[in-house]
């Protein structure tokens, strides 16, 4: 029915635009041809506020004004942290959420790149990734057999793809169901995490190398923060974190 002229025009991209606009993710609106997303307008994009130093060391929110020697916001007070340096993008509400909920709920890994681009626009992440091994928090099996894939591995194998010196080693395991952690206390969360992680069998860890543990989500840490306790337990000295939004 169509011919050929048809089928160049469509794997041309700029083509394929003007036929199918692209609508954004937040507004609905058009996405213009020429803007830095593919899923996120140039409005929704400015809407979103990137976290930049100085901000807390556990979990990256900025500190607004003049910072004396805190090193952790009031947020994180109760967490003893088993990492060095914690960043986080920006605050998981309006856009980014969009974004990470199409990803993780509507098994949308078109946003990915879209998702990657606006971390690495992130004062200093490039420079924070840089040279380091990104370990995904690991769903639970069940978990992950339901949804098909484990949206922190995604978004650990494209920041790979654009920060050319890092590397994805999926070096841990869930090791119980510990359930949807969103109506739990902070206490509740942390004694959730106690124990849910473990080395996957066989694997040896380089107390030289740097590894970032890599969440969609930074809440109260407890996951984050159990990730790299066993991470220390098995040798890792050099750990930090990264989580795209916070919230
Ligand atoms: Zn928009
Ligand atoms: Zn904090």
């Amino acid at each position: 029915m169509f011919g050929e002229g048809f089928l160049s025009l469509v794997t041309n991209k700029d083509a394929f635009d003007l036929i199918f606009p692209r609508n954004c993710l937040h507004c609905g609106d058009i996405v213009p041809e020429q803007s830095k997303l593919l899923y996120l307008c140039p409005d929704c994009l400015r809407e979103i506020e990137l976290f930049k130093p100085p901000s807390c060391r556990t979990c990256g929110f900025p500190f607004y004004g003049i910072v004396v020697g805190s090193r952790s916001c009031p947020h994180c007070k109760e967490l003893d942290p088993t990492y060095n340096m914690g960043r986080t993008i920006c605050r998981l509400d309006g856009p980014m959420r969009g974004l990470v909920h199409a990803l993780k709920y509507r098994a949308g890994s078109f946003v990915l790149r879209d998702i990657v681009d606006i971390a690495l626009m992130a004062t200093g992440i490039k420079e924070f990734l840089n040279e380091s091994i990104l370990v995904p928090v690991p769903l639970h099996p069940i978990r992950q057999w339901k949804r098909t894939f484990n949206q922190c591995e995604l978004i650990a194998e494209e920041l790979a793809e654009r920060v050319s010196s890092c590397k994805v080693q999926s070096l841990l395991r869930r090791t119980r169901w510990t359930g949807s952690q969103t109506r739990l206390s902070r206490q509740e969360r942390c004694r959730n995490m106690q124990d849910a992680f473990d080395l996957k069998r066989g694997i040896s860890l380089n107390p030289d190398t740097r590894y970032v543990v890599v969440d969609d989500v930074f809440t109260t840490g407890s996951t984050l923060n159990a990730c790299c306790s066993v991470l220390r337990r098995f040798g890792a000295t050099n750990l930090d974190i990264l989580a795209l939004g916070h919230g």
